[in-house]
């Protein structure tokens, strides 16, 4: 039985920064369906040809996938915050900093596993691997929505 090495506060700083950073993305999620819908009244329909309008959308539901992706992230750490898990690494079953944790509650791995996944996926990278294997490890929350990339 895996408990928690956190104390009551700790839990509750991590759980408000977790809660903040969910209500923050539901709030970009909406704002940015808002903006795409005064642009289009703002550019008029009849200028818009079909390919304009496509671009747009995948944009759109590119931005809200990446969202649901990163809301799905945050549930997850919640539920593990509840479970007293949040802070044992997934790959080692280590606990995780506090620090870590505080400035990515998103995180699964401790800083050592994390380090060594990174350097794996540079290896992978420089020989012209990456995507075969396994899921790209990322738990950086973007401080701002991601650009067209
Ligand atoms: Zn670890």
């Amino acid at each position: 039985m895996l408990s928690s090495m956190l104390d009551e506060s700790q839990l509750q700083q991590l759980r408000s920064a977790l809660q903040s950073e969910r209500a923050r993305l539901l709030r970009n999620a909406q704002s940015s369906l808002g903006l795409s819908m005064n642009r289009d009244l703002d550019v008029g329909r009849d200028s818009i040809d079909e390919s304009t309008q496509e671009s747009m959308l995948s944009t759109e539901l590119r931005l809200r996938d990446r969202e649901k992706w990163l809301l799905g992230k945050i549930d997850g750490a919640l539920e593990r915050l509840e479970a007293g898990t949040i802070d044992s690494c997934e790959d080692c079953a280590e606990p995780i900093d506090y620090r870590r944790l505080l400035a990515r509650p998103v995180t699964t791995l401790c800083i050592d596993c994390k380090v060594e996944r990174e350097r794996e996926e540079m290896a992978l990278e420089s020989s012209g691997a990456r995507g075969i294997g396994g899921e790209i490890v990322d738990d950086h929350l973007p401080e701002v929505a991601p650009s067209d990339e």
